[in-house]
């Protein structure tokens, strides 16, 4: 196991330097690849920072050098780099530009490869596939480059996407990390909890991303979490955002929207309940259960204050509110 393991992060920063080495030293590296990262707003050395690399259009370019090099072609297949077609090894990133993803050590664990232009006939990201060092439910992008800040700020934001951390960061927020699309593990929440009580999330400003964002709020504070949310407007995400506003304004927006998630929640439940009164119990019922998921012993006064302003908004009895979060944590007993 060790040594497969081994030998995947070799031939994956094998294969992280091939990729690099073909977006800045190649024809087509430099007119396809840095030009669209350019056309992003990406500089030299975000380009740099983030090892960011380009696979030539060709059948098998990569998988030629590879096995030149005397690589393994059973462990190029398990990487997700090559499959085979007709019974030939060829590349599977061809024409796609390259996102490495770190390990906490700056290992090389997998990659996502971003196609140029969106089509109906191909999926816009191909992630590597689960492996023996790749296990998606404990990865969070971004986690190499994001540690120090979010150990400095206390603080760890947490986007969509691996293009939102690559542009929060070249606008000096660093201490983001991605859930890169799937919805929040409580691996990767205890990952984030190993640095910081403090979690904010920005996700896309469409439904699915509200959708998702909720999603993970239980599983937050059970994680003993403070959440807190900032809605991104309906069409952008940090990336798109924080390119149009600059650096500047978008870190003012963060301060200015970030809200409390619990209450957000809250807020938005009774939004959608209106006057139906089944409806409403419903969602005293959901928020009930939401703050019986923060620890007592350890955050006592954060449950009381979530009872206290819930019972406000809700404007029903705080000691009815009390009794029935009491209910679900002995039924989780
Ligand atoms: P871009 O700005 O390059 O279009 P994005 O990060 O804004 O990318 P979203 O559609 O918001 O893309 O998706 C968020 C994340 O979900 C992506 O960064 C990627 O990790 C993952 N993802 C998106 N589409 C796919 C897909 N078709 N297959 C697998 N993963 C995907
Ligand atoms: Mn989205
Ligand atoms: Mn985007
Ligand atoms: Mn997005």
């Amino acid at each position: 196991h060790q040594l497969m393991a081994e030998s995947l992060h070799i031939i994956n920063g094998f294969a992280r330097e091939y990729f690099s080495k073909t977006l800045l030293e190649s024809e087509e590296g430099q007119n396809v690849g840095v030009s669209y990262f350019e056309e992003r707003g990406f500089t030299q050395d975000t380009i740099r920072k983030f090892q960011l690399g380009y696979c030539l259009n060709e059948k098998d370019a990569f998988v030629k050098a590879a096995l030149a090099k005397g690589y393994n072609l059973e462990y190029l297949q398990k990487t997700g780099l090559v499959t085979i077609r007709n019974e030939q090894p060829v590349d599977n990133y061809r024409g796609r530009v390259i996102f490495p993803i770190h390990n906490q050590s700056g290992k090389i664990i997998g990659f996502g490869a971003r196609i140029l232009v969106k089509s109906d006939r191909a999926p816009k990201y191909i992630n590597s596939p689960e492996s023996e060092i790749y296990v998606k439910s404990k990865v969070l992008y971004g986690t190499y480059f994001a540690r120090h800040a979010i150990d400095k700020l206390n603080e760890c934001l947490l986007v969509e996407g691996y293009t939102d951390v690559i542009s929060l960061h070249q606008a000096g927020i660093e201490n983001v990390v991605a859930s890169s699309g799937t919805s929040l593990t409580q691996d990767q929440l205890r990952l984030i909890k190993k640095y910081t009580n403090n979690l904010t999330i920005l996700y896309d400003g469409d439904n699915a991303g509200v959708k998702a964002a909720l999603r993970g709020l239980d599983l937050a504070i059970e994680e003993g979490l403070n959440v807190k949310l900032v809605l991104i407007p309906d069409k952008e995400d940090p990336d798109s955002y924080v390119q149009k506003l600059g650096a500047p304004a978008f870190r003012e927006f963060i301060e200015e929207n970030k809200q409390d998630f619990v209450l957000f929640k809250l807020q938005l439940s009774m939004k959608e309940a209106g006057n139906d009164s089944v409806r409403k119990s419903q969602l005293v019922n959901d928020i009930a259960e939401t703050i019986s998921k923060i620890d007592k012993v350890e955050d006592f006064t954060k449950q009381q204050d979530y009872i206290r302003q819930c019972s406000q908004f809700l404007k029903i009895d705080e000691q009815g509110l009390i009794n029935l979060v009491n209910k679900f944590i002995r039924e989780r007993l």
